[in-house]
């Protein structure tokens, strides 16, 4: 099954608020394999569902699949529930928005607490790139791009 495209900003789906999850389905398998395939296919590292078109609260993450070995993560309904006070910028990119990466200035940790595809509640800290990566992602379900955050 070939993944629905990525879909390019200025689209009015990639600034819609996200609808939480509530089936944790089979169909809720199936949207994030295919998200995790878009993102592979596209050469992402983040994917959120509002990119192919999907109103739900839910995105995909491998940080180092290109230096390494993959390790996909789905995270579904992902909350930021404590953060760090240091803000640490990093040049972004966004497969929704091609050929514009954008530094933004964030958070440098991250404790994220998300449900798994089962519905499992899980928490973890993330820093680094990962911490930038899932707060971008986490911004798509609110309709958040990278230029709303783009030094005037
Ligand atoms: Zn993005």
């Amino acid at each position: 099954m070939t993944p629905r495209p990525v879909l390019i900003a200025p689209h009015a789906a990639l600034r819609r608020v996200c609808d939480p999850v509530e089936q944790f389905d089979g169909a809720l398998g199936d949207l994030a394999m295919e998200l995790l395939r878009a993102m592979y296919l596209a050469q992402g590292r983040g994917l959120a569902a509002p990119q192919i078109g999907v109103s739900q609260r839910i995105f995909v993450m491998d940080a180092g699949w290109k230096a390494g070995q993959p390790s996909p993560m789905v995270f579904v309904n992902p909350e930021i529930i404590a953060q760090s006070d240091q803000l640490v910028s990093l040049e972004e990119g966004c497969l929704s928005i091609p050929d514009h990466p954008v530094v933004v200035a964030r958070p440098a940790w991250v404790d994220l607490r998300w449900n798994t595809l089962s519905g499992a509640l899980q928490q973890a800290r993330f820093d680094g790139f990962e911490s930038a990566c899932v707060q971008h992602e986490r911004d798509h379900l609110d309709g958040i791009l990278i230029t709303d955050k783009e030094a005037a």
